[in-house]
Order: structure tokens, then sequence, then C-alpha cells
């Protein structure tokens, strides 16, 4: 089961996937992660990378495919991969590499949210420093302020978290994407789900599509 998962800032798409690869035990595969780990190593090129987020600008497509691609190459099968790829060049250069490898996406979710609703939660977004778990000052807060429920690590704002960052990331995303709905219509494994509401609402409207594939897919295994 390999999955594409995507959507705009705040839809709740790395909250969703966190519950996928529990459900389905699956390797999360996160750019965001990805880039801030390769931030935090504090090199020449993490230092380029933080100009780009800094103003919410996305990372120049080279960049980002070879360090999503090197980590994909650790694990082909069983993946979801969360906020990649982003653009015409990157769904190029994904799908040449799951060509090469024999591989194919099952099921790419889009989680669509207005912009409003978009700068509503992420300015309300607070993250763990530790292990990524996602909050949310009003609609998710940790049971003890500002410490991770998971690992008891500190939960904080990000700095590209600002209302007018995220208006900026959302025009961008909004501009990026059609190429991305199109290829992915075109393999028959794109769906469209509605991201507003809480995260039980609109896990319920995800839900029954992995159970359906999942057993799809279990099904084709055995009659092979
Ligand atoms: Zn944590």
């Amino acid at each position: 089961m390999n999955i594409l998962i995507f959507g705009p800032p705040g839809s709740g798409k790395s909250t969703h996937s966190r519950r996928i690869i529990e459900k389905y035990n699956l390797e999360y595969i996160a750019s965001g992660d990805i880039i801030r780990a390769e931030i935090n190593k504090g090199n020449a090129l993490g230092r380029e990378m933080k100009k780009y987020i800094e103003k919410g600008d996305l990372l120049p497509d080279t960049v980002i495919n070879t360090l999503v691609l090197s980590r994909l190459r650790r694990k082909r099968e069983n993946f979801i991969i969360d906020g990649y790829p982003r653009t015409a060049e990157q769904v190029l250069a994904l799908e040449n590499f799951l060509y090469d490898h024999g591989i194919r996406i099952k099921l790419a979710i889009d989680i669509f949210i207005s912009k409003e609703e978009s700068i509503t939660r992420i300015s309300g977004r607070r993250i763990c420093r530790q292990c990524g778990a996602v909050y949310h000052i009003k609609y998710n807060p940790p049971k003890v302020p500002g410490k991770c429920d998971i690992c008891g690590g500190e939960v904080v704002q990000r700095e590209d978290d600002t209302p007018e960052i995220v208006s900026r990331r959302y025009d961008i995303y909004i501009n990026n994407v059609e190429p991305i709905i199109k290829f992915y219509k075109g393999q028959g494994v794109y769906v469209q789900i509605n991201g507003h509401g809480g995260i039980e609402e609109v896990w319920e409207r995800i839900r029954p599509l992995l159970d359906y594939i999942w057993n799809r897919e279990k099904k084709r295994e055995e009659f092979e």
C-alpha cells in the first residue's frame, strides 16, 4: 500500500498520516520533517534551505527530489508520503523513480481546506520539538500545556507558522497543485477529501477509503 497525501497548510495531512501509518504499519515519509532535519544539521545546504522556508517558498525541485527519493531508496514499499510531490517537476521525478523500481501509488489523498481555515488552523498549531506530534491550542491541545502527550517533549510554535507566511504558502500550494491532481486523476488513484470539520469527522471520510484499498490489495495478492 503506497499512498500520497497532500493538501494546503493546516489541512491535517500529517495528523491523518500518523493515524494511517499506525493502522496499516506503513513507513511515514514527511517532506517537512526531512527538510527540518536537514536544516538542523546546520551545514551550508541547511542554511540555504532555511531561507526558503522562512519566506514560505518551495525548495528548488532538485534539492527536494534528492532528499525525498534518497529516503525512498531505503524503504521501497508500504509508505505514505506527506507533502511531496508539490510541483509538476517533482511528480515527474517521483514517478520516474517509482517506475524504475516497479512501484505504483495506490491512493493519492488530497485534503482540501479554504484559505481562511488554513490560516486559522496554522496560527494555533503547536508541534512537539522531539517527535513531531501536532497539536492545536484550541482543537487539540496537549493534556499538559506545552508538553507532548506522546513523548513528553516540548510543544512549540514553528517560526514559519505566522498568518503572512501561511497565506503565501497557501497561494503557492494552490498555484502548483493542478498538474499533480491531473496526473493522479489520470492514474485513477486521486481522491479529494473535504478537510473542513473536526479531526474525527475528517478521519471518517478517509478511513473507509483506506479500508477499501487495503482489502482490494489483499485480495489482489491472494489472487496472484
Ligand atoms: Zn513528542
